[in-house]
């Protein structure tokens, strides 16, 4: 029947748990994983990527589809220029759930393990008005990884921080919502990925729920009075499910919290208040989410001497400027020779934040000063907010778009001396500077793509 190889405890433990649901199950284990992708509502491409495959929308998350079968996304220029994030459809329930949770009030959340960026880009798009996205990633390179989907997400509301989770411990009461998609065991991705079933043992769900339960402790603290935990796993292992969430209320000042919803492939659990996703039951991974509300702790304070300094915020300059959306809610930074802005509201949170933790990213950066002149960033060509009608402006075909996004040559007449903004079907991909009797390509050489 099994024609992946399950480790025999996990067989036996999910028989037990879906009963006469089980063989429904473990077929599903063996089909292929649907493919998603979620739009990004600030670049809104038409057509639709992948129009002729797109199948239908995803229930709880109407901005993200099932496509019929799985393209090669590389090969798509909307990727590069964070039209879209490719992202299975379970994890897009965080959607319906923010949607409860988030009073419509600029709030400050912070995606505790957040790479590569799936749920961050999520909450990026979906957060009130005004409000700020800590993005952290414990692990280096992954915190590469995801700064880069962070900027070509192109939001100007997101700080991307490399620290572990202790380090948040002393932000006593700073974030109204904290996300912890834990690492785990991965039971719920074992179709997509061969490793999570190599990587399985019993003694690897203990470690796994130490290391959550050390998680949650160590950023407790940093929650709101009246804050939300939104905890979510890929495993099907209550010890890091259910049980963690009843580990939570035993611990901490807390209350479970309903995830109102009307879908019926969603499996509830009444108390600690959980959602399953089973991938018998709703095309998607393996998912498991719950929420709780903490019930006590004092408000945040952030101490005088943090201010921003007025005479350390830099002058923008005034070639820059037009690109750049009204600069009245942003500050401007330099941080070595690298220009920015943030939004004001939060520039002194974020210079906390600094003194608190490895912030790699901030807002959105604009330019490199290089000898008295500034070089566009390649952030800033793909920021929503860029004011495209200011720039120069070359739409390429798909071959071109796709020689520049290995950073090779391309060709066509420009105004001498020029940056060019490179666009797709509408959607801006990086600079190219015309450089007399050649065009410079501009895009950042870590990203190029290499296969293909
Ligand atoms: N939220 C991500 C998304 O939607 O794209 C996926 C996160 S993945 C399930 C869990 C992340 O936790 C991984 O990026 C992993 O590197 C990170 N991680 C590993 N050990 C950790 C630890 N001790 N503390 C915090 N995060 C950790």
């Amino acid at each position: 029947m099994f024609m992946i190889s399950l480790p025999p405890a996990f067989i036996e433990r999910m028989s037990r748990i879906l009963g006469n649901e089980s063989e429904a199950f473990f077929e599903a284990l063996n089909s292929t994983s649907p493919a998603t992708i979620r739009l990004n509502p600030a670049k809104n491409v038409y057509p639709l990527p992948f129009s002729e495959l797109i199948d239908r929308q995803v229930a709880w998350c109407p901005e993200a589809y099932y496509l019929k079968e799985r393209p090669v996304y590389t090969l798509d220029p909307y990727l590069h220029g964070g039209a879209y994030y490719v992202q299975e459809a379970s994890s897009m329930f965080l959607q319906t759930a923010l949607r409860q949770i988030a009073e419509d009030k600029p709030l400050r959340v912070l995606d505790l393990c957040a790479a590569p960026g799936g749920k961050s880009t999520l909450l990026a798009a979906n957060l009130p008005a005004g409000s700020l996205l800590i993005s952290n990633e414990v692990i280096k390179s992954r915190a590469s990884i995801l700064k880069e989907n962070i900027i070509k997400w192109g939001y100007d509301n997101v700080v991307v921080t490399n620290s572990d989770p202790s380090r948040f411990s002393g932000m006593k009461g700073a974030f109204d919502i904290i996300l912890v998609d834990a690492p785990c065991s991965g039971e719920g991705m074992f179709r997509k990925d061969e490793k999570a079933i190599e990587e399985w043992s019993e003694n690897n769900l203990r470690l796994c729920e130490e290391r959550q339960k050390r998680i949650i402790s160590d950023i407790w603290d940093a929650l709101a009075p009246e804050g939300y935990l939104v905890y979510s796993t890929c495993t099907y292992n209550p010890g890091e499910n259910e049980d963690m969430l009843t580990w939570i209320l035993d611990n901490f000042t807390a209350e479970s919290i309903e995830i109102r919803h009307e879908y019926p492939g969603i499996t509830n659990t009444p108390f600690p208040r959980g959602y399953h996703f089973y991938p018998h039951k709703s095309a998607g991974e393996g998912l498991f989410m719950g929420v709780v509300r903490k019930k006590d702790g004092q408000p945040f304070t952030m101490k005088k001497e943090k201010r921003v300094s007025q005479n350390a915020i830099p002058k923008l300059p005034a070639d820059i400027l037009p690109l750049l959306p009204d600069t009245t809610n942003y500050t401007p930074y330099l941080a070595g020779t690298t220009l920015g802005i943030m939004p004001s509201r939060h520039a002194e949170f974020i210079q906390y934040l600094e003194s608190k933790v490895g912030v790699i990213y901030k807002g959105c950066e604009i330019g490199e000063s290089v000898k008295g002149t500034t070089r566009p960033a390649h952030s800033l060509a793909l920021f929503h907010k860029l004011q495209k009608q200011h720039t120069t402006r070359q739409e390429v075909d798909l071959p071109t778009a796709l020689q520049y996004l290995r950073k090779e040559d391309i060709r066509f007449e420009a105004p001498r001396g020029s940056w060019i903004l490179i666009m797709y079907k509408g959607i801006a991909l990086g600079w190219v500077k015309e450089a007399g009797n050649r065009l410079n390509n501009y895009y950042p050489k870590e990203w190029r793509i290499r296969k293909f």
